[in-house]
């Protein structure tokens, strides 16, 4: 025995929400009798959660609603790694190796960079040297990996997560790495209209800053702020020390006598 699945939607004029067999594409409304497609049901369904994704299937009538499972500090509910890179041996059909791709520096509070890696949406670009280039996680940062170890070989920041595919290209004799650092709106990033493109030094040329190898990698804003906290803390117990003593100075001492002290 087949069973027609039913889809309810919402009418885009007036609200009401009524079931549908899912080979509908279009239908009216019966409390308002106003017609509408599924296609308006679920511009209404986006606009009416504007925190989901609501996505039509195309050549269906059927609309997607999806949502990650956060917890309430906004850190997915399963168990990290949140985002991951393999290389697999297509040939043997093995995993040669699999590492957590990004950090938690551009959700966490204070920069906090947890190598747990992140959701990411990207892919990789695998260069004839053997190394594969990849930004895709949610922090900002275009990565180098070692094709056959998987180790972390380089990060360059980005003005925003580059969650694009990166694209290599020679110039005048000079290789050339590329991406899109645009950040995603949907996972919540920051957005950037940036593109970025990196070179290893040429001749003469100044080699990366003191700052871009410290600070400018995950972990190094976290130990700014926490500095920057601990100057600030400091400062505030300084201040008070200073201003405690000089009301005692200020304040005539007293000069009764105390009792007997004792029995
Ligand atoms: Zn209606």
């Amino acid at each position: 025995m087949s069973r027609s699945p039913k889809i309810n939607v919402r009418c885009p004029h007036c609200g009401h929400e009524q079931s549908e067999p899912r080979i509908a594409k279009s239908t009216y409304c019966r409390a308002c009798s106003e017609y509408f497609t599924i296609e308006h049901a679920l511009r209404a369904a986006k606009a009416a959660q504007p925190g989901k994704e609501v996505s039509p299937q195309a050549g269906t009538s059927f609309g997607m609603i999806r949502e990650a499972l956060l917890s309430p500090f906004g850190a997915p509910c399963n168990p990290p790694p949140w985002g991951t890179i393999a290389a697999l041996d297509l040939q043997r059909r093995k995993i040669l190796w699999e590492v957590p791709l990004g950090t938690t520096e551009d959700i966490f509070p204070l920069n906090i960079a947890l190598a747990t890696g992140t959701p990411n949406f990207g892919g990789p670009l695998a260069t004839a040297g053997g190394i594969v280039f990849i930004g895709a996680a949610m922090d900002r940062y275009l990565r180098a990996f070692d094709a056959a170890s998987g180790a972390e070989l380089w990060r360059g920041r980005l003005p925003a997560a580059g969650m694009a595919t990166p694209m290599a290209y020679v110039w005048r004799g000079r290789q050339y790495i590329v991406i899109a650092a645009g950040g995603h709106g949907e996972a919540g990033t920051d957005t950037s209209d940036a593109i970025v493109a990196f070179s290893l030094p040429a001749p003469g040329e100044r080699e990366r800053s003191w700052r871009d190898r410290t600070f400018e990698q995950p972990g190094g804003r976290a130990i700014v702020k926490l500095m920057l906290a601990a100057a600030i803390l400091a400062a505030l117990i300084a201040g008070g020390v200073v201003w405690r003593r000089r009301r005692a100075r200020r304040k005539p001492v007293p000069t009764t006598a105390s009792g007997s002290g004792g029995n």
